[in-house]
């Protein structure tokens, strides 16, 4: 029956599973590891977790759209208290899969309801699982410039010209901050570009939020973008995940979101959104989302989480000066590294090559994606020296 499927591609980290050297390095992986390399579980999560247990919770279903109380913290997380559709009622909203499920949610909904078009124009490069995601949502998937090679930066003005070019009312698709994989956020001022030519062009700004707090800070830089368009006026639409900012990988806690012009409005959409999950996977999974709006709710538990994610980040940013110490002082690497520090969130796209990260995979014992991105998380007080020291050596050839 099966003769004619072909099999997929390879698992793109090649040989990783089967190297069991003790000098071994995973930069693949986009999961948060303390200085010991060990997967890390918050302090929060832990307390939240205990004062569930402590409740004694039943296992029934949640609605279609997850728990209320937990989408409406993760929405005003992310956009604000003050912002004018949360404080009108006006955020139509559901409980996804984590981010992916956001995404799909968003996805399949645009394809379906959205009338003016179905383009969506991701950035080049994105997170690999945006093309997949919204063609098989029924869109049509094309680009915008983002990264520049050259200057190992954002291409403002590429992105610009894309976006100008692009047909009216297209879909956009912008990574709220500390955009994978390339680690380049734009600034404030150039939002606020961002958003003019948005306006102008009518595009429909869609947001990815995967890693609030990440980048530097919760609510009022992560944040930033996302509350500026809202208060630009844009009606926009938000997946967002507490994967990482919350350490809930596979508890999958996420949320899609999209601000609508008044309650009515917002109750007529979020009556098609569950007419979009339920054959999809009927209702979303309760213990992330109960652990998520345990710590959302709980002012304490909400310090200690706000505090546990600067520390994440702030290891990030450490790894990211010694890295830079380390290829530059220490190892006299050649070329230019200044963007292992400026880059932003868990990732650095660090410019080497297919072949020198082959190499270093086959050479060192050091993995990551082809296209050189790693995750700082990966690195910690044991493994960068002989990382800088490999990727040294690989780049003096
Ligand atoms: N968006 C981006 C940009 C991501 O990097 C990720 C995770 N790698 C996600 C969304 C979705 O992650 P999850 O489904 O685990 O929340």
């Amino acid at each position: 029956t099966w003769t004619n499927v072909p099999a997929g591609p390879p698992d793109p980290i090649l040989g990783l599973q089967a190297d069991q050297d003790q000098r071994k390095i995973n930069l693949g992986v986009g999961a948060y590891r303390d200085g010991d390399g060990k997967p890390y579980v918050l302090n929060s999560v832990k307390k939240a977790e205990e004062i569930l247990r402590a409740s004694n919770p039943d296992k029934e279903y949640l609605p279609i759209t997850g728990l209320p109380e937990f989408t409406k913290n993760a929405t005003k997380l992310a956009y604000g208290v003050d912002s004018a559709p949360f404080k009108a009622n006006a955020i139509a909203s559901t409980q996804s899969i984590s981010g992916t499920g956001a995404l799909r949610i968003g996805g399949a909904f645009l394809g379906r309801f959205y009338p003016h078009s179905k383009v969506i124009y991701l950035p080049v490069p994105s997170w690999g699982n945006h093309t997949p995601i919204f063609r098989d949502s029924g869109l049509e998937v094309r680009g915008y410039r983002y990264f520049d090679k050259k200057t190992v930066g954002l291409d403002f003005e590429g992105l610009k010209e894309d976006l100008q070019k692009a047909p009216e009312r297209s879909i956009v698709l912008l990574h709220a901050c500390a955009h994978n994989p390339t680690g380049v956020d734009p600034t404030r001022a150039q939002w606020k570009e961002i958003s003019d030519i948005v306006k102008e062009k009518k595009l429909f700004p869609f947001f990815d939020m995967a890693y609030q707090g990440f980048a530097s800070g919760l609510t009022d830089r992560d944040a930033f973008a996302v509350r500026l368009f809202v208060s630009e006026g844009h009606q926009i639409a938000l997946a967002q995940s507490f994967a990482k900012n919350m350490g809930l990988y596979g508890e999958r806690a996420g949320a899609f979101s999209l601000t609508s012009a008044d309650t009515e409005e917002k109750s007529r959409v979020e009556s098609q959104l569950k007419i979009v999950i339920r054959p999809m996977y009927s209702n979303p999974p309760l213990h992330g989302a109960r652990i998520a709006n345990t710590i959302l709710s709980r002012p304490e538990l909400y310090a200690e989480w706000e505090a546990e994610v600067k520390g994440m980040a702030d290891r990030i940013i450490s790894m990211r000066e010694r890295l830079y110490n380390e290829l530059t002082k220490t190892h006299k690497t050649p070329g230019e590294w200044g963007h292992i520090k400026s880059q932003i969130g868990m990732f650095s796209f660090t410019g080497l090559t297919a072949p020198q990260t082959k190499s270093l995979a086959e050479r060192a014992h050091i993995y990551m994606t082809a296209d050189g991105r790693i995750s700082m998380a990966g690195l910690n007080g044991n493994n960068i020296d002989y990382f800088a020291e490999s990727v040294s050596r690989s780049v003096k050839g």
